[in-house]
């Protein structure tokens, strides 16, 4: 007989989004009329750079010579797309990252979900609150979180990130030996400035933790003061590993390519005390359990840092990021206060006072027919508050921010 990992039998309910995706079916069961603006999950909408079209066409032509076939690349990824990574992605913030430190995958929602493969079940965590699901979710398959009441896992450290402290986390009361950190942050679309990073990077060397560091919407950032990678901090390569996506960067959402950085100097303790690098540690997980990213999509990748494809790639950030102005302007106008939405495509939205976000997020659904995403969802501290996403068509979110005033009034 086998036995089930009961830790999965712990996992609250349903995922978010599919919570989501229910409510939504079950609406347009009942309104199939109804035209729906969804700005719910983070999902980009505008088509892949042309860049980056015709360098996977070209690299479609090679699979189909014998002579330019590929069959398995490496697992790590292939040296033309570290190599690009390195030199476009941090060498320009003068941080110095060595090939073999680089790990090629398809997407960072793999690699913050499994990096927790090299540690063990009784390794302390703190997260943010509230905070992309998937840090908790993959700690609960593990065994990490304890029991789960009133909202609260019970051996998770909770950092909450609300307004009273300007969405910026406090240090936590107890040690913890992992800190998941999302900067630009999902769901609260805030960021930390260089010095509340430094306050991260200096607790981890103090207590000898390590930082998961999570950047996969880096490319929104717009003040030039804000870090891009935690790397930019001082010590930062002794105690974080860092994920990033060309998901929400270049529109990679359903082509899938992310990487992971893990530093060498990153190291975790046996019992006995010896000291064990990470870096050799995934690299044996990856090759055992993943093999590689296709080629087509690693050439696709390398096209994202050719000179054509970052203007491009930046064109699309922009239209993005307009339409997060616009958001935050029409609803601010309309007396909501916003967050986020300024170095990131999320924007956070405080409910009405004697809504919770469900109950507001059901209202937006019925009564303006527009889907977004529950703050409850993210956390304890997410209740209160909605998430919008600025993915949309230009169009569309021009015609839902006015919905929404004409609703308000
Ligand atoms: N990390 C954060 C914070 C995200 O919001 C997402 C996707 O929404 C991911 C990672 C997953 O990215 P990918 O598409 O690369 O798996």
């Amino acid at each position: 007989m086998a036995l089930v990992n009961e830790h999965f039998l712990k996992l609250q309910s349903n995922y978010l989004f599919a919570d989501i995706a229910k409510q939504v079916n079950r609406f347009k069961v009942t309104h199939p009329k109804a035209k729906l603006i969804r700005m719910g999950i983070g999902d980009v909408t505008q088509p892949l750079a042309p860049a980056v079209i015709q360098a996977m066409h070209r690299a479609v032509d090679e699979m189909a010579r014998k002579e330019t076939f590929h069959g398995y690349g490496p697992e790590q990824g292939y040296p033309f797309l570290i190599d690009a990574i390195i030199k476009h992605d941090y060498e320009r913030l003068g941080v110095f990252i060595e090939p073999s430190e680089v790990f090629i995958s398809d997407g960072a929602k793999s690699d913050c979900g499994n990096i927790g493969d090299m540690l063990r079940h009784d390794n302390s965590i703190g997260v943010l609150d509230p905070v992309y699901p998937v840090y908790i979710d993959s700690n609960v398959m593990a065994g990490r979180t304890g029991t789960f009441a009133d909202g609260h896992w019970s051996d998770i450290v909770y950092l909450p990130c609300t307004e009273e402290n300007g969405f910026v986390p406090q240090l936590p009361s107890r040690r913890v030996d992992i800190i998941y950190l999302c900067y630009p942050n999902n769901p609260t679309g805030t960021t930390l400035t260089k010095e509340q990073l430094k306050a991260w990077v200096n607790y981890a060397l103090a207590n000898d933790a390590i930082i998961m560091y999570d950047s996969a919407y880096e490319a929104y950032i717009q003040d030039p003061a804000i870090p891009h990678s935690i790397y930019e901090i001082k010590g930062a390569k002794n105690v974080a590993i860092e994920f990033r996506s060309f998901s929400k960067t270049a529109g990679f959402t359903g082509v899938r390519c992310g990487y992971t950085i893990v530093p060498k100097e990153v190291t975790a303790t046996t019992l006995k005390g010896e000291r064990v690098p990470l870096n050799k540690l995934w690299n044996r997980r990856q090759c055992t359990k993943f093999n590689g990213t296709s080629y087509i999509t690693q050439r696709g990748a390398e096209a994202v840092f050719s000179t054509e494809g970052k203007a491009q790639v930046k064109a699309t950030i922009r239209y993005y990021m307009e339409n997060a102005r616009l958001m935050k302007e029409g609803l601010e106008a309309c007396g909501l206060r916003v967050y986020g939405g300024v170095n990131a495509p999320y924007l956070w939205v405080k409910v009405p006072d004697g809504l919770t976000s469900w109950r507001f997020f059901e209202k937006l659904l019925y009564e303006v027919n527009i889907v977004s995403t529950p703050g409850a969802g993210f956390g304890p501290s997410g209740e209160g508050y909605l998430r919008l996403t600025a993915f949309g068509d230009r169009d569309e979110t021009q015609e839902a921010i006015e919905r929404i005033q004409h609703w308000m009034r």
